[in-house]
């Protein structure tokens, strides 16, 4: 049965924007080692914008352009759209293409005007010679925080284009209060280590794990919890649910998806990620109180 103080902090926290769908979550809040916090949509904004665009030569970027859009334009990834609004913007036409294959976590490949193309990560469209396109200015993009998009026809690179997603501003604070708690916090994304380290430390993050594909986030949290005893994990995607149900507590962003929101245990109503600090000295608090 669910005690007095528990119950009366569930109906608090729900005044407050966090819902907890039970007592014992809140209960186990106390008990927290450690956060991981899925990057895209949780700890920034989860809106990239475009920043520079570098094109293979003899390219124009309105014909790159218009075929990264196509390609795009089918995929529901935050990079995904965000390019294509970008081209819609400059009034750029495209056609639907005429294949198409979404490698969730990499990118997707598909066909337009007749030819083969692969829109996505640097591993996705050949390592080497993604970081070694414009000599080297991927790396200092990246470098920057940016995350990198690669397109690649069959002469090899066309293209890279740069995105830069902004940290939400409550963001360093959230961790900040989270730090005072003396958790432990770990940024998992699917971005490469440079980009991902240059958020992490402009986030505050204690560590990161980087080119985490969706289906490692579940083992990187086991390997987590085997360290830390007790791990939430912070996530709003689809692809945050295996490791939203595998942590200890999963914490779902309230404008997140609707399988974040199902899975979890605890919503942020408004995203607001210094309620999560909040919420677990509430918990420290009513646990003295039972106590
Ligand atoms: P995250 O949420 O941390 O960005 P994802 O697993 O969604 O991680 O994506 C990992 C990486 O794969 C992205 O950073 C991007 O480089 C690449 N990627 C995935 N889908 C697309 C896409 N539709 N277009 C371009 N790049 C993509
Ligand atoms: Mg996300």
């Amino acid at each position: 049965s669910i005690m007095p103080a528990t119950l009366s902090a569930i109906s608090n926290g729900a005044r407050h924007g966090i819902l907890f769908k039970g007592g014992v979550h809140l209960e186990n809040l106390s008990n927290i080692k450690a956060i991981a916090f899925d990057k895209t949509g949780t700890l920034t904004k989860g809106k990239p914008e475009v920043t520079d665009i570098i094109v293979r030569e003899g390219l124009a970027e309105t014909e790159l352009l218009s075929v990264v859009a196509s390609i795009e334009s089918q995929s529901n990834h935050p990079l995904a759209q965000s390019i294509v609004r970008f081209s819609q913007e400059k009034n750029i036409a495209y056609s639907a293409p005429d294949q198409l294959e979404d490698a969730a976590g990499w990118g997707v490949k598909g066909i337009v005007n007749g030819k083969q193309w692969k829109v996505g990560k640097a591993d996705f469209v050949g390592k080497e010679a993604a970081l070694s396109f414009s000599e080297g200015i991927a790396n200092e993009l990246a470098a920057s925080g940016k995350t990198t998009v690669f397109a690649a026809d069959d002469q090899g690179i066309a293209a890279v284009i740069a995105l830069k997603d902004l940290i939400r501003e409550e963001t360093k604070h959230a961790l900040e209060l989270l730090h005072q708690e003396g958790i432990h916090t770990i940024m998992l994304t699917g971005d490469n280590a440079i980009t991902a380290q240059a958020i992490a430390k402009e986030a505050h993050l204690d560590t990161f794990i980087a080119e985490c594909l969706p289906e490692h986030k579940v083992d990187h949290l086991k390997t987590l919890i085997d360290d830390y005893q007790t791990v939430a994990m912070v996530g709003d995607g689809i692809n945050d649910a295996p490791a939203l149900a595998t942590a200890n507590i999963g914490i779902a962003m309230g404008e997140g998806s609707d399988v974040a929101l199902e899975t979890a245990d605890i919503v942020l109503m408004k995203n607001d990620l210094p309620k999560i600090a909040e919420a677990i000295r509430l918990s420290k608090k009513m646990k003295r109180i039972i106590k």
